[in-house]
């Protein structure tokens, strides 16, 4: 993420998002200081690019910086 144009993210409110597609997304995550997977993510905020989508939080565990990226699905 750190390599990106600041200029080009855009901040998204998650919370504008379906509670299940919330609950979800905030369930399915990756922490690399806990080395575990679906440890749960809190605080989140989601950003995007003309690119991708994704959404950086803190791991429920460790409170590390956990991001999650999102496949949009082609319509
Ligand atoms: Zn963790």
């Amino acid at each position: 993420m750190t390599e990106l144009n600041e200029d080009s993210v855009v901040t998204l409110d998650f919370f504008a998002r379906d509670e299940e597609e919330q609950q979800d997304f905030l369930r399915q995550t990756w922490c690399n200081e806990c080395m575990e997977m679906d440890l749960g993510m809190k605080n989140p905020i989601e950003y995007s690019t003309p690119d991708r989508v994704w959404i950086e939080g803190e791991c429920v565990k460790c409170s590390s910086k956990v991001i999650t990226e999102i496949v949009e699905e082609e319509e």
